[in-house]
């Protein structure tokens, strides 16, 4: 569903991205580790066009956001990046709308659907994560685990075809994490394509099917969970482990 090659991109001088390639299946759920600074977030951020890249291709089942260092069109680029969603660190709901504004307003401003439709799906999707009764409570009144959650709601909103996740809990309180943790396993386990960049082995371990290290702007090493964490092949990857585990 989603294919990456040889992406470069450099800030001045710094080269964050190297050469980055990699090919996600439908249903996948890839966690991505690796070291502070390797370019993870520069990664998942170039792949929804927050951050622009300067060669290589990413391919959205058979669109190409970008073919060669050569942008689609504003058009192609919108469509294309509406198949995707993001979660971040920082939750980064709008402060001065509610719960159920913070779901309903994307579907109803981007994509002009109907009240009533996106009414009755923001209705499930706070259901689905838990909060049911905070559709009416604004941001400042939640706990990060429970703000992280509705940032997870209103990705889903969109319906995408690919959730993105950096490091969706690494702002909270250990004791919030599980909450999250619980929600993104249930997404896997209802076959949610998703991308996660974390710093929870365990989580990678027990929930991802793909693990994906990166260092230094580029994949190094990816296998499934048990045999990576049981045998990292390159050394990099083991001193990493080394650190962390
Ligand atoms: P962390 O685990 O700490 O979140 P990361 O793997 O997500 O790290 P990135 O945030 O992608 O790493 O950063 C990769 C490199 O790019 C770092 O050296 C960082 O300082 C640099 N960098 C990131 N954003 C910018 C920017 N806007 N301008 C200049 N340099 C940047
Ligand atoms: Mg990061």
């Amino acid at each position: 569903i989603m294919r990456v090659s040889n992406l470069k991109k450099s800030y001045g001088n710094l080269e964050v991205l190297k050469k980055v390639t990699f090919e996600i299946e439908k249903n996948d759920v890839v966690a991505v580790i690796g070291p502070s600074g390797s370019g993870k977030s520069t990664m998942l951020r170039s792949l929804v066009h927050l951050e622009q890249i300067d060669a290589g291709s990413i391919q959205i089942g058979d669109e190409f956001l970008v073919k060669d260092g050569k942008y689609a069109s504003v058009q192609e680029i919108k469509q294309i990046t509406a198949r995707m969603g993001m979660v971040f660190q920082h939750f980064n709901l709008f402060p001065h709308l509610t719960v159920k504004e913070n779901l309903e307003l994307a579907p109803r401003i981007v994509k002009g659907e109907a009240e009533a439709e996106v009414d009755k799906r923001s209705k499930e999707l706070l259901a689905k994560v838990g909060l049911s009764d905070k559709a009416d409570a604004y941001p400042s009144k939640l706990s990060g685990g429970q703000k992280q959650r509705v940032a997870i709601a209103r990705a889903l909103m969109m319906k995408p075809d690919i959730l993105l996740f950096d490091e969706p809990t690494s702002a909270l309180d250990p004791e919030l994490t599980g909450e999250v943790l619980q929600v993104i396993k249930q997404l896997a386990e209802e076959h949610m394509t998703m991308i996660v960049v974390t710093h929870e082995m365990g989580f990678a371990r027990e929930v991802a099917n793909q693990v994906m290290f990166m260092d230094n702007g580029e994949f190094i090493e990816s296998g499934e969970p048990e045999s990576f964490f049981r045998n990292p092949q390159s050394d990099r990857a083991k001193a990493f482990l080394q650190r962390v585990l």
